[in-house]
């Protein structure tokens, strides 16, 4: 874990140095829209500090990833897709198409969503 990585995507729209919908954002994560959205709502919540993936998370910041869930929630519940269901999904490496290797959680919803995948 470090506290930030400069080559990584996601620690620079933290940083706010690349533009991006910030739908939340406290002292420990962020959330902003995918900008290849897979639903209605897609947003990804990522912690503040550089965690690799969600297995990394859990085992270098387990409280963190809690923070991260309960942002999910929150998003979730302001999109207002709480009562109708939603999917909060982590991919973890390239074979389940982890593309940005800063953990992110997917909050996706705002449909009737198909599948396991994104
Ligand atoms: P992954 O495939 O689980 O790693 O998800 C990465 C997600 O990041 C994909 O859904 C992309 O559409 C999204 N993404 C990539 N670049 C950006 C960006 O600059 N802003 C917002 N979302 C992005």
């Amino acid at each position: 874990m470090s506290a930030s990585a400069s080559d990584c995507l996601f620690c620079r729209i933290v940083a706010g140095e690349i533009p991006a919908t910030i739908v939340h954002s406290d002292d420990r994560t962020v959330a902003f829209r995918d900008i290849n959205p897979q639903a209605p709502t897609h947003v990804l919540v990522v912690p503040r500090e550089h965690h690799p993936n969600a297995a990394a998370l859990a085992a270098e910041a387990p409280e963190l990833l809690v923070e991260v869930m309960r942002a999910g929630a929150a998003v979730a519940e302001r999109e207002g897709v709480a009562a109708s269901g939603y999917r909060l999904l982590f991919n973890t490496g390239a074979d389940a198409g982890q593309t940005v290797f800063h953990a992110h959680l997917h909050v996706i919803g705002g449909e009737r969503l198909g599948g396991m995948a994104q």
